[in-house]
């Protein structure tokens, strides 16, 4: 177990300006929205703290009722856990074994290599290619990922839109993708950001999945839902015995009541989310485009984070930024990722690149 490499959790904002002494420190670590929970959020957590004495509904089943509503599939297509992560952890566990590995571009999502390593399995890492010519390697090549897979490969995880890249594959390659992975390995399209897709051709996994029995989904209550703080969220499968061999490793209880409260309460609030997730998107296009302008060669996103391909600057960069109390998450070697704030968090990050540049060149 001491192989394992350790998953590292955003630095915490107060931490940091103890340290080094100022009133606040910009946390753009960790992809959270930077609004407090809706208001209907906040009454359904206060309504239910009254019942938690109880054990929460083992089932979940009002939340995978309300999530069978709006998402248009049967309750026996849907797991529900404790974050996406534990969902993903339980998928490693019902379908990795040794002998057996598990598939995923690289960079992506730094859950996927530690989950193969916890289940024994090979991981089979599939590099990024540049979205645009001659850039960075920051978008799935899915031909790659297709002839990765052979008769061990279990599980294909395909991260749409990429974390931490934030670029997305389009609905003609992904279909194409998904006809021809073989009917023995799972596809999960992990869709933590999908709220934030603007892109029209860009493809609702649960569409996709429809008539694909060995395509799951992933989603999460964490970022566009705003319950990071809560750990909710869910799989939805084309094949319920997917969902149900999910549910078959579930930690009793791990989705608690108020988790399941508060998911149930923002599900029926969607239009408010919908109208920040809107706020959040003309700041991404702002927060871009600011970026582009001092000369970084950053991707459209389509999440609630940006990347800036700095290479063997990155670990320098969010160290430099973090010393002027901005913190945002960096890929050594590779790139920094940073969450898309509220305008003035932005602006604040905006300053300290900027002053950061300035030291850089004057040194
Ligand atoms: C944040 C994230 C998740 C899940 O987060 P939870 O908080 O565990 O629900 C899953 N996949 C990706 C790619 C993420 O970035």
């Amino acid at each position: 177990m001491s192989a394992l490499p350790v998953y590292k959790p955003g630095r915490n904002p107060a931490d940091l300006a103890r340290e080094i002494g100022v009133p606040r420190a910009v946390k753009l670590a960790s992809n959270e929205v930077a609004f407090p929970p809706l208001p209907a959020v906040v009454r359904a957590i206060a309504d239910t703290a009254g019942e938690t004495n109880r054990y929460p509904d083992n089932g979940a089943g009002v939340l995978t009722a309300a999530l069978a509503a709006r998402y248009d599939v049967d309750p026996a297509q849907i797991a529900t856990g404790c974050g996406a992560v534990m969902l993903c952890q339980q998928l490693a566990q019902a379908y990795a074994d040794p002998g057996t590995s598990m598939a995923f571009a690289w960079r992506s999502f730094e859950m996927y290599p530690l989950l193969a390593q916890v289940a024994g399995a090979r991981a089979v890492q599939v590099p990024l290619v540049p979205g645009v010519q001659g850039g960075p390697a920051d978008t799935h090549d899915l031909g790659a990922l297709l002839a990765a897979i052979d008769d061990t490969t279990r599980v294909v995880f395909v991260c749409n839109p990429n974390n931490p890249t934030g670029t997305a594959v389009r609905r003609a390659e992904l279909e194409r993708f998904l006809d021809a992975v073989p009917a023995s390995t799972l596809v999960v399209l992990d869709e933590a950001y999908r709220e934030f897709v603007t892109d029209p051709e860009v493809p609702d996994g649960i569409e996709l999945m429809r008539g694909r029995p060995n395509v799951a989904v992933l989603r999460t209550f964490s970022k566009a839902w705003g319950l990071a703080g809560l750990r909710v969220g869910y799989l939805i499968a084309e094949d319920p015995a997917v969902a149900e061999a999910v549910r078959k490793t579930h930690v009793p209880f791990s989705v608690s009541m108020l988790a399941q409260a508060a998911a149930v309460a923002a599900l029926a609030s969607e239009d408010e989310v919908v109208a920040r997730v809107a706020e959040v998107t003309a700041e991404r296009t702002r927060l871009s485009g600011e970026l582009r302008r001092r000369g970084h060669a950053v991707a459209d996103s389509q999440a609630n984070f940006v990347w800036l391909p700095v290479g063997e600057q990155a670990a320098g960069l969010a160290a430099a930024l973090e010393a002027r109390a901005v913190i945002t998450r960096p890929f050594a070697g590779e790139g920094v990722r940073v969450t898309v704030g509220t305008p003035e968090e932005d602006d604040v990050f905006l300053a300290a690149l900027d002053a950061v540049t300035a030291a850089t060149s004057a040194a």
